[in-house]
């Protein structure tokens, strides 16, 4: 009989390991978990939580030009980004010390040092110690994706070095097209910066519906970020005063900063995979089946590192049904119908369903309820912007597939919207719901009109 230091070792603590960690935990397993950086993972160090925080930073430019046309005079506002960094990252420190002090209090043992595997059941740790484990679960997240077809691309910083940044960037070029590319577009030009978003495909967030990504790129152009749509930065030249990004169109720009945000891969480079026998795939994530157990007995992987839906509500979901299926006794497997999401991007998106090119490819039938408005509050601001609202609904059934939203509160109304749709809401129980009245979320249970194009 082998005899092992833990029931489970967790490589890994952000959102799923420390989920897993702590549930597997109460359950009475001696658990231990490792974290090579700041346990708390990406979402809570370096994603997430202080992305949000320079959001609500952002924000606050529109909430002093606002202010003018509801009667309040203010003196030109001035903002000091040291002290937005030094507060986020006081809030950090607190939040991954909360994350901590939760293990300990559930008899998990933290370790802070990088694990990797020696073996089906040997993690060897970065001061060269050996441990046995009868479980272990990978959860080593994800890391930024570099482009190495951009020469002099070390000089470009990814969305691991943006929030420690000494200085905000008078002038910022971003390369991608992703939610996190136009989320960095838009808190930079909500600060001041000079920013220019720079993305290979014709439209940015690919995947999402079509009215949201037109409204959206119509809203940053019209809130000065600049678009360069179908190039690509294939140099990036320091120069006397930064840096000089050269376009494929040849086009060069000057900028203090260059972002790359062109996606994120799976962190397991020489994590031994290959050593305990552990089958990964094209961009190196871990394979696993619907319980997130590898093709090694024992070794399971959640979150980011299996590229399934990379966010930290599923992380953290896909943990939790590991830790109660392996010690629980109850086999439970995640549920990857209806997860809403939302793009931070001033106006923001929230979504949840299909969109309506993919309700079209899926359904006989489809039926379209659009509005497009100006909210309330931006008529005594001055401000033209207006939020979309769209419901793509079953032509058969009037189920409602799909829910997008841009403007402002849109994750929380789609949060909420979620809900009645996971309960198989048709557009009859939404007309059927009273309005709130004066809200913009109203609208979505006013619509009446179907949207002929
Ligand atoms: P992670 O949280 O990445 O945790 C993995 C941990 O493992 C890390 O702390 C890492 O240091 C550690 N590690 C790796 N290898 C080892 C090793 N060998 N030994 C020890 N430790 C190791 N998701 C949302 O839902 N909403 C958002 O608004 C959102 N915004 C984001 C913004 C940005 C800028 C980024 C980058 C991501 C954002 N995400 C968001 C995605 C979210 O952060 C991830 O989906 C989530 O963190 C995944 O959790 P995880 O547990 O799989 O991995």
């Amino acid at each position: 009989m082998p005899s092992f230091d833990y029931d489970l070792f967790v490589i890994g603590g952000g959102s799923g390991g420390v989920r897993a960690a702590r549930i597997a935990a109460g359950y009475g397993a001696k658990v231990a978990i490792a974290e090579e950086y700041r346990f708390g993972g990406t979402c809570v160090i370096r994603g997430c939580v202080p992305k949000k925080l320079l959001v609500y930073a952002s924000r606050f430019s529109d909430g002093f030009e606002d202010a003018a046309g509801f009667g309040w005079s203010l003196s030109k506002p001035a903002f000091n980004w040291a002290h937005l960094i030094a507060a986020k990252d006081k809030e950090i420190t607190r939040l991954e010390g909360l994350y901590q002090d939760n293990m300990k209090a559930k008899g998990v043992t933290t370790i802070a040092a990088r694990a990797v595997l020696d073996g089906p059941n040997t993690i060897r740790l970065s001061d060269g110690s050996h441990l046995r484990a009868r479980n272990i679960l990978i959860a080593t997240g994800g890391r930024p994706q570099i482009d190495e077809a951009i020469e002099g691309h070390g000089h470009a910083i990814t969305s691991n070095e943006v929030f420690h940044l000494k200085e905000q960037p008078n002038r910022i070029v971003i390369a991608g097209g992703g939610y996190i590319a136009v989320e960095f577009a838009s808190i930079f030009a909500g600060l001041g910066t000079e920013t220019t978003l720079i993305y290979r495909g014709e439209r940015v967030l690919r995947g999402f519906d079509q009215d949201l990504r037109g409204d959206l790129m119509q809203a940053l152009e019209q809130r000065g970020i600049r678009l360069i749509m179908g190039e690509r930065i294939t140099r990036i030249d320091k120069s006397s005063t930064g840096l000089n990004a050269n376009l494929t169109s040849g086009t060069m720009l000057e900028a203090d900063q260059i972002m790359v945000a062109i996606g994120r891969v799976p962190y397991t480079q020489g994590l031994g995979l290959a050593t305990a026998g552990v089958a990964t795939g094209l961009k190196g994530e871990v394979k696993v089946d619907e319980y997130s157990r590898s093709n090694v007995p024992g070794i399971f992987a959640v979150g980011d590192v299996t590229d399934r839906v990379n966010l930290t509500p599923v992380a953290i979901r896909e943990g939790h049904a590991f830790a109660e299926s392996v010690f629980g006794g109850k086999p439970v497997r995640t549920d990857y119908e209806l997860i809403p999401t939302a793009v931070f991007t001033t106006p923001e998106i929230g979504t949840v369903g299909l969109n309506e090119d993919t309700a079209r490819a899926q359904y006989s039938a489809i039926d379209i309820y659009k509005t497009r408005f100006r909210p309330m509050r931006n008529v005594l601001a001055g401000r033209t912007e207006r939020t979309m609202m769209k419901l793509v609904t079953d032509g058969a059934t009037g189920r409602v597939l799909g829910c997008h939203v841009l403007g402002p509160d849109a994750a929380e109304i789609v949060q909420m919207a979620a809900i009645a749709m996971r309960l198989g809401a048709t557009k009859a129980a939404f007309d059927a719901t009273m309005a709130l009245h004066p809200s913009a979320a109203e609208e979505l249970v006013t619509m009446r009109e179907k949207w002929t194009g």
